[in-house]
């Protein structure tokens, strides 16, 4: 039986682990689960999976946190960021999957690393940030660092034991997001409602929201690099709207390698937890006959000016993945509360990097730093 945790057990990846786990009770339990504030779904997971310990980081009010203690006196219950690191560093446990949204993640890969325990990463995040000090530190622990991202469980997948020098190219695949086929004209009147509504993934808002700019893709570029350690100029990304595909490896031969399904994130759920075995299972199902016809279109520059930025600040490296990323989660704040226009996100994110002097070889504690700054600079902004 293998026992891990699992932080963001809340959001979507959160509930379709949850769902593997229900398949797949005989082989993992749950020791630790985290969520931030809803307290009420986590509670309800815990009685569901008989969870020992629960984390919530942004409960702070007290009386809140006695009434959620009382609901469940049986359980170990902590609050605050600091006391969920604490908990991923004393727990026993075998594997932590990381499905915290956003740089809030970023500690808490560290923690499950630093621990040497098994890293099942869904917080791309955590990679586009500190990559640099991720990837070492995992190789020190002697530990592993398992793909969630389903793209990333693709090209995972299809490499197998290939050695770098046998790949010529990555191909990252792309749905377009909500806005594939919109008319350029209509950009500037998009909603903060059209812009959640993703044409093929049910996600979490932050993620939703980046396939619509396409920063998604920068950010899975991003991770593709650190993870299977080739240069930019071998990782490309491809529009291909069914996401059936979910990306390819091409190899010098010219032979090209890919990972096909419905999407779903319940397969490369599974396939991190229970690497490197492939576990029975009825939970996705693909019918080759009913799939629709598969295509593939370049990534426009005019459509997802994001996109192009992310590759720029990729090949720059440093601090300045880090001060996109926290710039592109305070424009997805002012956007959400109607501040600024969804063509706006772009001017914000471009803004921030190009005021920034770049640290070629930034530490966790200047990531960190820059982060929670650039954050809180563009806020007080707008
Ligand atoms: P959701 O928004 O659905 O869930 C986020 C989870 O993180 C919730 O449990 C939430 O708790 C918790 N959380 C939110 N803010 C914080 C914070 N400041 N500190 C700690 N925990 C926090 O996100 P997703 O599940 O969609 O995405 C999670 C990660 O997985 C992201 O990095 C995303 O890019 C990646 N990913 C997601 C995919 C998907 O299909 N959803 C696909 C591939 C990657 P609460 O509910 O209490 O707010
Ligand atoms: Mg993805």
């Amino acid at each position: 039986m293998v026992k891990f945790a699992l932080l963001g057990a809340s959001g979507s990846i959160g509930t379709s682990t949850l769902a593997v786990l229900r398949e797949q009770a005989t082989q993992f339990s749950l020791v630790l689960a985290s969520a931030h504030s809803d307290h009420a779904k986590l509670l309800k997971i815990a009685a569901e999976f008989d969870i020992p310990c629960l984390a919530f980081t942004g409960i702070t009010d007290q009386a809140t946190q006695a009434d959620i203690r009382a609901q469940a006196p049986q359980r170990r219950i902590v609050f605050g960021e600091d006391a969920l690191i604490g908990a991923l560093a004393e727990t026993d446990y075998d594997t932590g999957l990381n499905a915290i949204s956003g740089s809030a993640g970023l500690r808490a890969s560290f923690a499950i690393a630093e621990r040497g325990k098994r890293l099942a990463l869904a917080n791309k995040e955590s990679l586009v940030m500190a990559g640099h000090l991720l990837l070492p530190l995992i190789k020190a622990k002697g530990t592993e660092l398992l793909p969630v991202d389903s793209e990333h469980s693709a090209i995972f997948q299809a490499i197998g034991a290939h050695p770098r020098s046998e790949i010529r190219k990555l191909h990252i695949t792309a749905s377009g997001g909500a806005f594939r086929d919109l008319p350029l004209a209509d950009f500037a009147s998009i909603t903060v409602e059209q812009a959640l509504r993703h044409p093929n993934w049910d996600m979490g808002a932050k993620v939703t929201l980046d396939s619509a700019t396409m920063f998604n893709k920068a950010l899975e570029v991003m991770e593709a690099h650190w993870l299977f350690g080739l240069p930019y100029e071998r990782i490309e990304a491809v529009i291909h709207p069914q996401s059936v595909i979910h990306s390819l490896v091409e190899f010098v031969d010219g032979s090209l390698l890919a990972q096909m399904s419905v999407p779903d994130m319940k397969l490369p759920i599974l396939y991190a937890l229970s690497y490197p075995h492939r576990l029975p299972s009825e939970l996705v199902q693909t019918d080759l006959t009913a799939l629709p016809a598969l295509s593939f279109a370049p990534i426009d520059k005019e459509r997802y000016p994001l996109y192009y930025l992310g590759l720029e600040v990729a090949q720059a490296g440093g601090i300045l993945p880090t001060v996109l990323n926290s710039a592109n989660e305070a424009a997805l704040r002012l956007f959400q509360e109607r501040k600024i226009g969804f063509t706006q996100i772009h001017g914000v994110c471009a803004e921030a990097v190009a005021g920034f002097t770049n640290e070629a070889e930034p530490s966790l504690e200047s990531v960190i730093h820059a982060n929670t700054e650039v954050y809180k600079r563009i806020i007080r902004t707008y």
